[in-house]
Order: C-alpha cells, then structure tokens, then sequence
C-alpha cells in the first residue's frame, strides 16, 4: 500500500501509514522513490515470507482453539503459498530451483513453530485482524494503516500486536520499531478515545516479544511527531528536495542503481497534478479529535 501526498483519502486530504512514515525517517529520497516516482520493486524472499507467515498466523485463527496447533499453522503454509503466488507470479521468480524453493518454506515452517513458543494460540480470541485502521487528526492528516492483531479483554483492555519475521531489533533501534505501534495507537486512541493498554512486538526471527505500555502522554507526544513529519514530508514535495541520508538500511535498498550515495541519477520528478498539501505551521491538535472513524 502506499499514500501519495495529496492523496485523495476518505476525508479528501492528506494521508500517511507508519511505513511510509519510516521510509521518511530511514531516507527522504527512498520515500520518494516509493511514493513520489512509485517505483516498482523486486520480490524479496524475505519480505515474501513475511508476507507468507502473517497470511498463516491470520487464517490460524479461523480454526476453532483447540485446532491452532503448529501442525495446523504447518498445514496451512502450503496453500498459503499457492494463493500468494498465484496473485503475484513473481513471487516464482525468487527461486532457482524446487530445492530453494522448499529451505524458503522449511524456514518459515520454523519461524511458526517459534510462534507457539511465546504464545498458545488456543487460549486468545482476537477481535480484529489484519484490521484497516484510519483516524483523521485535527491536523487534516489522515493517519492509516493495517494492525496484524487486535485484541480486546472483556475488561476493555486494548492490546495491539504486530507480527516480524525479522528479529528483534538492538536497543538503539528499538523505538523505531516502536514507533509502528504507537501510531497505531494513536489511530485506535483518536478512534475509540482509550490508550491501548499494551503494544506487543512478536519477532518471530529469533522468538522475542518485546511489549510496551503508552500512556497518553506517549501518544501526545508520538502524535505531534507525525505531524512534524508531514510538514516535513510536504516541505519536501513543495521543495523538490528529497535528500538521500545513507545509513546502514541502504543495505537493503532496492534503489541503490539510482542514488546519488552510490553514483546514480534519480529520474526526473513526475509531474504532480493538484496544489501542493499544505499542513498548518503549528499543528496543536485538540482533545480529543475533532474527527474519528470508525475503525
Ligand atoms: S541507497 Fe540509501 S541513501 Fe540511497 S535512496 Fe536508498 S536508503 Fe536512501
């Protein structure tokens, strides 16, 4: 998924999704080349088994609780895979042979075996999952994305939780990923008006968690940083100027052929149609929002 500046979203303004918002935070040029030039992307074997694992622990949840065992979560892998492939061909293209193919498998038949070590599917009922969240700021900025699993106690007690199939991060990096989850949680606080009680990091990589409890104090906080973001994000785009910030993420960068850090040539700015997304010089958003929807 991806929000363009200027996107037209359900409230007609301005939208962001905490990805995009970190492609910002990781390198403005990178989010141009995803969102401003909307350059294609090859299939990683990592992010399709990402892809893979979160479709699994999904429709885990559809089998009644004593049938979420990882034989299930085994048995569902390879269907899975059939429906992601046959929605995006390439996805054939990220093996050599039979024999890559069934490591990449067998690896995320290991990630979902971890996943029952650090929680027993029977016992927990989520109310959401892979739940479309969306909250309009008093800003104007539209704030969405997708949560992975939402839970909700018979107290009220929300707790959000995020699937990765990576592992957990060091602690330098550590509130960046929490970063993810606090806008969430700052969608579900302007939706709702309760602070989630926990946000619950599960790295499937290496069988960590890693949970965190906001306060609204937090969330203030984590909110006036996206809105710091957008004006920046926007300066950008009235600008032109998308400045690579090379890091040891441009490891992983699909665009390295094009970045000036690396001797390449950005192509020319598309032609944006519309009046640049403006953002007020201020934002100081009101308590609660003047605007939630519903989720
Ligand atoms: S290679 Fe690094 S600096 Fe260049 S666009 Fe990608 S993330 Fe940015």
């Amino acid at each position: 998924m991806s929000e363009v500046p200027g996107d037209a979203s359900e409230h007609g303004g301005p939208s962001l999704s905490p990805s995009r918002a970190a492609d910002f935070m990781t390198c403005p040029l990178l989010y141009r080349f995803r969102v401003i030039d909307r350059l294609p992307e090859p299939p990683s074997p990592a992010a399709a088994r990402g892809t893979l694992v979160h479709a699994v622990l999904e429709r885990l949840f559809d089998e009644p609780a004593s049938g979420r065992t990882p034989a299930a979560a085994r048995t569902l892998l390879a269907p899975q895979w059939e429906r992601l492939a046959t929605a995006e061909p390439r996805m054939h293209e990220l093996f050599g042979d039979d024999a890559e193919r069934l490591a990449w498998l067998d690896e995320a038949a290991r990630m979902l075996d971890r996943y029952f070590t650090l929680e027993d599917p029977s016992r927990i009922e989520p109310s959401h999952r892979e739940m479309s969240v969306r909250a309009l700021l008093a800003s104007g900025l539209t704030l969405r994305g997708y949560i992975d699993r939402l839970d909700i106690a018979p107290t009220g007690e929300i707790r959000i939780v995020d699937y990765k199939t990576g592992t957990a991060p060091r602690e330098e990096y550590e509130a960046r990923a929490l970063f993810q989850m606090k806008f969430y949680a700052v969608v579900l606080w302007r939706t709702l008006g309760t602070v989630p009680r926990l946000l619950q990091l599960i790295y499937l990589g290496n069988g960590e968690i890693v949970r965190y409890s906001p306060d609204e104090a937090d969330l203030l906080a984590t909110e006036r940083k996206i809105n710091a973001l957008w004006q920046a994000i926007a300066r950008a785009q009235a600008s032109g100027d998308w400045r690579p910030h090379q890091s040891k993420l441009c490891d992983w960068c699909s665009y390295q052929a094009l970045c000036p850090v690396f001797g390449g040539t950005p192509p020319p700015l598309p032609t944006m149609e519309g009046p640049v997304p403006t953002l007020p010089e201020s934002p100081e958003p009101p308590h609660p929002a003047t605007e939630a929807t519903a989720v």
